[in-house]
């Protein structure tokens, strides 16, 4: 850093205490003393004339060095910036020594003569356009001066440019001092141009890999812009190094970097502080600076830098906004936001004097307090400098910011797996609590499932199977009676006479005579293949299986006399004083050609015949259902 100070601040460093007087300078210094000085002050001026550099004969008029002569001579009006001109001046010397002079940039064309012989010249100097030929050559010119007076002649051309003349600084010095000096200043340059280049490609290659945040890309493009500006504008020791690319396209490129970078620069901070720098804005300056760049691209130096005195009025007017918006960023109360504003106002500020150096009030409009201390044009090259450091602690911030958080993370990651094994445990304990329930809850619900189909299945009245479990079991039994080759009987029971019944004992005592008539009936059979159904009103059906004829009829017989011997009343039924049944019994050994149907149809026949013969009696039918039976009655 230090390092940097020194190689930029030697080269800008400008001691005024001895000066051209008059067209004269008096070296005070004598051979082997370091020494370095600023030919600036008050040379002799001959305006469109290259008198003999021995005899210059016509009487001169007065100029200051330095400063455009279209800034005006000392004793004559404005001068036009396109034309030719001398300068002349004594340099006294106290003996024989060598000297040499550091020459800079001279608009646009130049040759320096000692004592009538040519030590340095840029470009060809003419008359008119098509006689000369610009060049900006920096350079160190040594040669000899003898004890007291010595001639020195410049003669510049310029019909490429808006300001002719010797608009910078000529370095008189010992030979030693001025090569350190040139030396130190093509270093700095390139120095500068080295870290530019590397961190604007480095910001570059940032955004490749990290697309989402645009402010890299501008920084980037910011720096390689500025990074070439170095190379253009200080010791142009590129156009030593590559003439081919000539006077006008190293000005067009100096040019182009300048008008380009302002937008850049916007745009860096416009994707760094969104909400701080209003899009239209930006969008502005964009369309300002690119019509400038255009005009710069199809029209010549000579037109263009005609109108370069406005865009440096406007980058004075963006530089305005730019240290405002710095002054609202440093209200944001973060130390990398201190460290950007400033970078950027050492960046805005450096421009500024730049802007000063080249701009048309200092070098069109003769000798200003200014100069005294505005020494160089290329100060925003150090500033971006400057800036590029804070931003690369603005950087390493950011990255320590997101190192620290992911960090926590991983902290946070650590002690949420260590506790994963709680948290799975108890999650498990949990589930298998909540599976238990819901296996109580399946359990529960199956339970009243069973209970509802039960009561599906079952008649509310009397509490025996109802006609639905009948269906489902007979031709289940039928099934399993034709696979064990076995007797299936089938015995149905009605009521007589109950109609009657109601009719006289009403309604409810029919009830509860049915619920007694079930419950003697389920009682008696009991057995667990038995099956005792309500099949609906006042009839009964019983299934048996593996009962054979014998034993149906039987079963039959005493189901009549169960109900008979309950002796329930029943003064209207014709037949007798109490409650009787009839009852109609079908046997048969189920076989793959018949069905459950017919062996209910034969008993149902069975016992229409037991009511048709006089009631209270039991008949039998047939199983197989194809013959009729003969019916056999049995007794009462
Ligand atoms: P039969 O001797 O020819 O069988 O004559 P019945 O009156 O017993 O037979 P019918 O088919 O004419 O009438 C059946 C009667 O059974 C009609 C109805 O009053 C009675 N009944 C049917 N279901 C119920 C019931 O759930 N409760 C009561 N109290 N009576 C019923
Ligand atoms: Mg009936
Ligand atoms: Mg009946």
């Amino acid at each position: 850093m230090a390092l940097i100070f020194m190689v930029v601040f030697s080269s800008s460093c400008t001691v005024v205490s001895d000066r051209v007087v008059d067209g004269t300078f008096v070296i005070e210094a004598s051979s082997g003393e370091s020494w370095s000085l600023p030919l600036d002050g008050i040379w002799e001026f001959h305006w469109e004339a290259f008198p003999d550099p021995q005899n210059p004969g016509i009487p001169p008029d007065y100029i200051a060095v330095p400063g455009a002569w279209n800034g005006g001579s000392v004793n004559r009006d404005a001068l036009p910036g396109q034309g030719y001109a001398t300068y002349t001046m004594t340099l006294i010397s106290p003996e024989e020594q060598d000297i040499a002079l550091r020459i800079p940039r001279v608009f646009t064309a130049h040759e320096i003569w000692i004592n009538g012989r040519l030590v340095a010249s840029a470009g060809t100097v003419g008359t008119d356009q098509m006689s000369s030929q610009p060049e900006y050559l920096p350079q160190v010119a040594t040669f000899g001066v003898h004890e007291g007076d010595n001639q020195v002649t410049v003669r510049v051309s310029n019909f490429h440019h808006r300001s002719g003349g010797i608009l910078e600084n000529i370095f008189i010095g010992d030979p030693n001092t001025i090569a350190a000096a040139r030396s130190s200043a093509i270093a700095t340059d390139f120095l500068i141009f080295g870290s530019l280049l590397m961190l604007g490609i480095y910001h570059l290659v940032i955004y490749l890999f990290r697309r989402q945040d645009p402010s890299y890309r501008y920084f980037g493009a910011f720096s390689i812009v500025v990074a070439t500006r170095t190379l253009l504008a200080g010791e142009r020791f590129i156009m030593t190094a590559l003439p081919f690319i000539g006077w006008e396209m190293a000005h067009n490129l100096q040019t182009l970097s300048f008008y380009l970078g302002v937008p850049l620069l916007l745009m860096f901070f416009q994707s760094t502080f969104r909400d701080l720098i209003a899009s239209h804005v930006v969008r502005a300056i964009q369309v300002v600076s690119l019509s400038f760049a255009a005009f710069v691209v199809i029209t010549p130096v000579r037109i263009f830098t005609l109108i370069n005195p406005i865009f440096q009025l406007f980058t004075i007017f963006v530089a305005a906004y730019l240290l405002v918006f710095l002054a609202r960023v440093l209200q944001r109360p973060r130390m990398s936001t201190g460290f950007m504003v400033v970078g950027a106002s050492v960046l805005v500020m450096t421009t500024l004097h730049d802007l000063v150096f080249l701009s048309v009030w200092l070098n069109d409009a003769g000798p200003s307090v200014f100069r005294n201390f505005v020494g160089s044009g290329n100060l925003s090259s150090f500033g971006q400098m400057i800036f590029v450091l804070t931003h690369s602690l603005v950087l390493a911030a950011k990255y320590s910011e997101a190192f620290e958080e992911r960090e926590m993370l991983g902290r946070s990651l650590a002690e949420t797996n260590a506790n994963l094994d709680h948290l799975v445990r108890d999650r498990t304990k949990e589930l298998e609590r909540s599976q238990r329930d819901v296996e109580r809850k399946k359990e529960q619900l199956e339970a009243s499932n069973r209970i509802l189909e039960q009561l599906s299945l079952k008649d509310p009245l009397t509490g025996l199977w109802n006609r639905r479990k009948l269906g489902e079991t007979l031709s289940a039994q039928w099934r399993k009676c034709v696979q064990d080759g076995s007797y299936l009987s089938l015995i149905l029971i009605d009521i007589d006479h109950f109609k009657e019944f109601n009719d006289t004992y009403g309604h409810d005592w029919g009830d509860k005579c049915l619920a007694l008539v079930a419950s003697a009936l389920q009682k008696n059979y009991s057995r667990a293949s038995d099956l005792v159904v309500r099949y609906g009103g006042e009839e009964f059906v019983l299934v048996l299986p593996s009962v054979g004829e014998e034993e149906a009829m039987a079963m039959a017989d005493r189901a009549r006399k169960i109900v008979r011997n309950l002796e329930v009343e029943h003064r209207a039924s014709p037949i007798c004083p109490y409650l009787t049944v009839s009852v109609g019994v079908a046997t048969c050994r189920p076989g793959p050609g018949g069905t459950s149907k017919d062996l209910f149809t034969a008993a149902d026949e069975a016992l229409y015949r037991a009511k048709d013969a006089g009631k209270d009696r039991v008949d039998v039918g047939q199983g197989n259902g194809r013959r009729p039976l003969k019916p056999r009655y049995l007794e009462r």
